[in-house]
Parts: C-alpha cells; structure tokens; sequence
C-alpha cells in the first residue's frame, strides 16, 4: 500500500514568526491520518522555528530547499545538509525547477548536492521536469532520464531507497496549468522503472505542478502517485490543512 506524502515548498515566503502562525492554525485544522506525511520546506531562517511547532509529531517533517554540496567553508549565502540538519532539517529539496532556471544549477550539481545531503543525514527530494520546448520537441522522456541519470548515477540500490524523486514539468509550476494524471503516470512510471532497475526499493515518486485543492483527489487518483509537492496552494495554513486531507492511500 502507498503511504501519501504531501510536500509544501514556500519557496521564498513565510519567515520565523509567519511559520509559528501557520504551522499553529495548520495542526489546529489538521485531523491528523495515519496513511500520509505532510514534509514542510520553508526558508532557512525558518527551519528551526517549523521544528520546534512540530515537534513530538512523527508524520510532520520540516526540510531545507536547497543546500550547497560543500559541509563548510567561505561560501557567503550558502546553507550546507550538516547545517540545515543541526537546525532540525532532516530532508532538502535538489535540484527544484527555480534553482535550476533562476540560479542556473547543473545536473553536475544536483549530484553534488544529493551525495552532500545523504552525507549529511538529509533525505534528498531530487526535483525533474521538462520544460514545455523540451515537452512540445517530445523529449520529456529523455530530459527526465537524463535528470535521473545526472544526479543519481553511481547510487547503489539501498541509498536510491532514501530519496524521493519529485517529477515537475516546468510548464505547470506556478503556472496554474497542471499535467493530466495520465501524462503525469506515463513519466511517473519511468522513473520508478529507472529507479528499481538499479535496485531501489519501493522508491516514492511525487507531482508538483500547480496543484490544488480542486485538482488534487483527481491527481491523487491515479495511483503511479505517491503524493504531491506543492508550492503556491501551501501558503495558506487552512487551504492545505484542507488539501493534505485529500485521496486515499
Ligand atoms: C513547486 O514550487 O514545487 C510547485 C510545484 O509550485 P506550484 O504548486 O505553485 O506550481
């Protein structure tokens, strides 16, 4: 049976205090499930504040978006997995579409960052997805491999196990234009075959793309879904206490 994981990426919204507010009506709102996690990734600066207002709750996990391959050093701006873990992190999203065409990352990187995390006592979310050139060329596919192969390559069977692919095509983030279940299923397959042909086990496979409470059970539906990460409809402590509420395992 698939465990549901609903992942919130605030992206660059919501500081220490919005983070104590939000994180206090969400649990108020939440009737907690025992088929599902709910994984937050606020800013940084907010990553000890989300740990402390969900501590003593084994389904609610806070993690870091992004952090930078290195442990420590003279990199100014940086967070690294050893610090964003002492802060209470114990997940990072890589390689998220935004850190790929904003900051201009590398699949180079993104294996960097993986191997860095994992290092670092951090669950790596790896983040794919095509843009809608590469969608319309009908190369989705071959980018989303490409991806996988570009971070995950020299991972044995046991270490695939401890991360989590999240396939967002560019086209639908932010954009209020999600995949259809179906389309989603098609590449949502192909990384679960690319992921236990090289020995994972049981790999967990999530959609990200302007979902929402409205889009979400019909997602959710379709069971190549093992949950969603979503930015724009997690901003809201209400909405996604309602949204996270949603399908069956
Ligand atoms: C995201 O930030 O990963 C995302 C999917 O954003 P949105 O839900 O706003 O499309």
């Amino acid at each position: 049976m698939r465990r549901l994981l609903f992942a919130a990426n605030w992206k660059m919204h919501l500081g220490p205090d919005d983070t104590r507010g939000y994180l206090k009506t969400f649990r108020a709102r939440y009737n907690r499930r025992e088929d599902r996690d709910i994984w937050f990734f606020p800013p940084a600066v907010a990553i000890e504040a989300a740990v402390l207002a969900v501590r003593e709750r084994t389904d609610l996990l806070v993690g870091a978006q992004d952090v930078y391959w290195e442990p420590k050093g003279a990199f100014t701006g940086a967070i690294s997995a050893p610090l964003a873990f002492q802060a209470g992190a114990r997940a990072t999203l890589v390689g998220h579409s935004e850190r790929r065409h904003v900051f201009g990352e590398t699949d180079e990187d993104t294996r960097r960052k993986v191997a860095a995390a994992l290092a670092g006592g951090l669950a790596p979310m790896l983040c794919v997805g095509e843009t809608l050139a590469e969608r319309d060329a009908g190369h989705t596919l071959a980018v989303v491999v490409r991806q996988l192969a570009g971070a995950l390559s020299s991972l044995d069977g046991p270490t695939l196990s401890r991360l989590i692919v999240a396939y967002e095509p560019v086209w639908a983030i932010g954009t209020g234009r999600n995949a259809t279940p179906r389309d989603a299923a098609t590449v949502h397959r192909e990384i679960r075959a690319w992921l236990t042909g090289r020995g994972a086990d049981a790999p967990r496979v999530l959609y990200g793309g302007s979902v929402n409470a409205k889009n979400v059970a019909e997602l959710l539906a379709e069971r190549e879904l093992d949950g969603v990460l979503v930015g724009g409809a997690s901003l809201d402590p209400e909405g996604w206490a309602q949204l996270v509420q949603t399908g069956a395992a």
